[in-house]
């Protein structure tokens, strides 16, 4: 899912309050671009995955020269929906 401009603006200011380094820890590279909100499936618990179990919302943060990919927590960055 994309993020709107609205949420994508608030996403860039919390990375900033939070003192995220803008350099790319694979190349070192500066130039990054938000991508699209993300659901990992949910982890395999005891006997099975469990249907409808914890499933966190992601937001990327893609590096544009190398294609490394971060990722933050929707809810901790205050953009989920
Ligand atoms: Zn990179």
């Amino acid at each position: 899912m994309p993020l709107d401009d609205e949420r994508r603006a608030r996403l860039e200011s919390w990375l900033q309050e939070k003192g995220v380094r803008r350099d790319c820890i694979a190349c070192g590279s500066e130039t990054w671009r938000v991508g699209d909100v993300v659901a990992p499936p949910p982890t395999p618990s005891g006997g099975g995955t469990v249907v409808g179990g914890p499933s966190f919302p992601l937001a990327q943060i893609i590096c544009e020269h190398c294609g490394f990919v971060m990722h933050f927590s929707t809810v901790t960055a205050g953009i989920a929906t």
